[in-house]
């Protein structure tokens, strides 16, 4: 039986914590019987940090004008795919600022550089954001903008710029970002073009819990009608550096019994994802280890680059071998995978 949104808001507010854990963990253990825990090597690639959006908890982007605003060269960007390449890594999480100027050529000229110099590579790349503002300046609709894309390799886009999709709470931590209803539409236009996507969630602002649980209802709802997400990340605000925390000096940071609390609900809740990401990069390694007794099978990437993270205070570092540690700790079997989330090397 599917749960409904009452009993999700009601494992949050009234669930055991361990009961959670363990419900969590059953769940998981009939999607993945195996007990294999995953994760990808991977680069963040932040091909600008040049954006006009100015979301109130993002401590990365920069004006235009600013001293250290940056559009990486296709040399730059070379170098780094380059670096990944050297320690076996197969995709790289390429995203933005929302540059005010860069246009759909640019983009299909960058996509199709990339994909043929690499063709190992996945490109998993570009945030609905950006997809919607690359196809506003320049005068085309999201699907002829994803299609373009698509056809020079863009196979498979993150869930970036989810946040919580609530306007009430969007109009608060970021006026000027799309609507809930276009980030569902240009993941939708996306799974039918054939392009796979993952959803996202960032709670601990402004929200509440039944917005939380309303988040997960749309994103279920559309992964029932395109099946087209390969998994869901959640994680709470970081925000030290930012213009949110100023100006809502009442949001408190939130701890890791909350983290793994909702992880587990949505494990229960989000019954058509197969994957669930523990966010090591937010949490910590220590609670992105636990995550994984609480519902999540996968512990995200190696993360060679993460700016927007780590610009807002949260700087973990893991390399490949504390990742097949954890795993291990646990007693699950580590293993490297593609973004398809196929295993390509285990460590028994
Ligand atoms: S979160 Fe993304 S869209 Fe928002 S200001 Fe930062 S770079 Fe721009």
């Amino acid at each position: 039986m599917r749960l409904t949104k009452e009993q999700a808001l009601d494992l949050i507010h009234n669930g055991d914590l361990k009961e959670l854990g363990k419900m969590a963990t059953a769940r998981k253990r009939e999607l993945h019987p195996k007990g294999i825990t995953t994760f990808v090597v991977d680069r963040n690639i932040n091909y600008t940090n040049v954006c006009w959006v100015d979301c109130k908890f993002c401590a990365f982007y920069r004006s235009p004008k600013a001293d250290d605003a940056y559009v990486l060269t296709f040399e730059e960007i070379d170098q780094k795919i380059d670096e990944l390449l050297e320690i076996g890594g197969t995709q790289i999480l390429f995203q933005g600022g929302v540059h005010p100027k860069l246009k759909i050529e640019w983009y299909e000229d960058l996509v199709e550089h990339i994909h043929l110099k690499y063709p190992t590579i996945t490109i998993h790349g570009f945030s609905s954001i950006e997809l919607d503002y690359i196809a506003k300046v320049s005068k085309i609709t999201i699907q002829e903008c994803l299609s373009r894309l698509h056809a020079k390799g863009l196979s498979s886009i993150p869930g970036a710029g989810a946040e919580i999709l609530s306007d009430r709470v969007r109009d608060i931590i970021a006026p000027k970002k799309i609507d809930s209803a276009v980030w569902l539409e240009v993941h939708r236009e996306a799974h039918k073009l054939g392009i796979m996507s993952t959803a996202t969630m960032m709670y601990g602002t402004v929200e509440t819990d039944e917005e939380i649980v309303e988040h997960w209802n749309l994103i279920r709802d559309l992964q029932d009608e395109t099946g087209g997400f390969r998994a869901f990340i959640m994680w709470s605000f970081q925000g030290m550096n930012t213009q949110l925390i100023q100006e809502h000096p009442e949001i408190q940071k939130q701890s890791s019994n909350r983290y793994l609390r909702l992880l587990a609900v949505s494990r229960l809740f989000l019954d058509n994802f197969q994957n669930i990401q523990s966010s090591w990069v937010t949490q910590g390694p220590y609670v992105g280890q636990m995550a994984l007794l609480y519902g999540a099978n996968d512990l995200g990437s190696t993360m060679m680059e993460e700016n927007v993270v780590r610009s807002a205070g949260a700087g973990f570092r893991m390399a490949k071998e504390e990742m097949i540690r954890l795993i291990h700790d646990i007693g699950e079997i580590p293993a490297i995978r593609n973004t398809a989330y196929e295993t390509l090397e285990k460590f028994a």
